[in-house]
């Protein structure tokens, strides 16, 4: 595939590269935004699993802009630094990291936490939402150690067969709970984003790093027949907007000229690239002998 071909077929990929974003999810926040005000009055947030840091960079800036920002991204891969953002390399589903994050909000707890994280997908639908769910579920229990009474915590959900489940799980601590689909958020992919607002724990709730799973320790009868929890789903991002299912001609409805534009921030290591590396040498689907394959010298991904 060109490197042009992407462009035309992912508009929002096109459209980040031309607004230095470093990916294209950084519409979804922005489409989430508009939708939620999701900013107003934060001035310390968290982003979990926030590599290459789009989310982070919208973060910044909005935040940064309303006076002594404070944003701290968490991932497992490295991350390219980014201004005023204190970045922590580490799996958010370790109890490691949880303390890093955690101990950094002593005293002074965060607004907003935002969660984009999504496991390497397998294609098995069952194990792939199960997954996601309990990335879901650490970034919440984290949520709860430093999420401030009122805050906001939105985060990546696949809508799969249980999903209601953790509808109701979020429901135990926020007093809204939307899903909310963004325009930059394909039709055709299961994501949605839980949006939930006004955090307000159980009486007596003493966040324990030692249960990281919610689900043991509270009744979700509400799950049974008709009482059962159901969210509403918003779709938000304005409707005139580029449609993400589409593909475009290079040169856009609004008149501008296309002219490619390089990736803003290429990722610094990504997991791929030891396959991109074996692909180009035409070694991947070879055997290779210890010898052929000097893994310590792998190139750098192709641009
Ligand atoms: N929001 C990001 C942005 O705007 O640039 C994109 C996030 S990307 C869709 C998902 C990220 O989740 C990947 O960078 C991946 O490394 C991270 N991730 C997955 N599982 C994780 C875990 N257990 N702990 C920390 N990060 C994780």
């Amino acid at each position: 595939m060109g490197r042009t071909s992407k462009d035309k077929r992912d508009v929002y990929y096109r459209l980040a590269k031309e607004n230095g974003w470093r990916a294209r999810s950084a519409f979804k926040l922005l489409q989430l935004d508009e939708e939620f005000q999701l900013f107003q009055d934060v001035t310390r947030a968290v982003d979990l699993c926030a590599a290459p840091g789009s989310w982070s960079q919208v973060l910044s800036q909005k935040i940064g802009s309303q006076g002594s920002g404070h944003v701290v991204a968490v991932d497992l891969q490295a991350m390219a630094p980014l201004p005023g953002v204190l970045q922590i390399q580490g799996d958010i589903t370790q109890l490691s990291t949880a303390k890093e994050i955690i101990q950094h909000f002593e005293g002074c707890p965060a607004d907003l936490v935002v969660c984009d994280g999504a496991p390497d997908v397998t294609g098995l639908h069952d194990v792939d939402e199960y997954m996601q769910a309990q990335l879901l579920l650490a970034a919440l229990n984290i949520a709860t150690h430093v999420l401030k009474p009122g805050g906001c915590f939105v985060a990546k959900i696949f809508r799969g067969r249980d999903v209601t489940l953790i509808y109701s799980q979020l429901r135990v601590f926020f007093s809204s709970v939307l899903c909310a689909k963004p325009r930059s958020s394909r039709n055709s992919s299961i994501e949605a984003f839980a949006v939930c607002q006004g955090y307000d724990p159980p009486h007596g709730f003493l966040p324990d790093l030692t249960k990281p799973l919610l689900d043991h320790s509270y009744d979700f009868n509400q799950l049974d027949g008709p009482t059962r929890i159901i969210v509403p789903f918003v779709t938000c991002g304005d409707l005139s907007s580029y449609d993400s299912d589409r593909s475009y001609p290079l040169d856009l409805e609004d008149g501008s000229e296309y002219k490619y534009t390089p990736p803003t921030q290429p990722p610094i290591s990504p997991p791929y690239q030891e396959a991109c590396t074996l692909k180009k040498k035409g070694w991947l689907a070879k055997e290779i002998r210890p010898q052929d394959c000097p893994i310590s010298t792998v190139d750098t991904l192709p641009q």
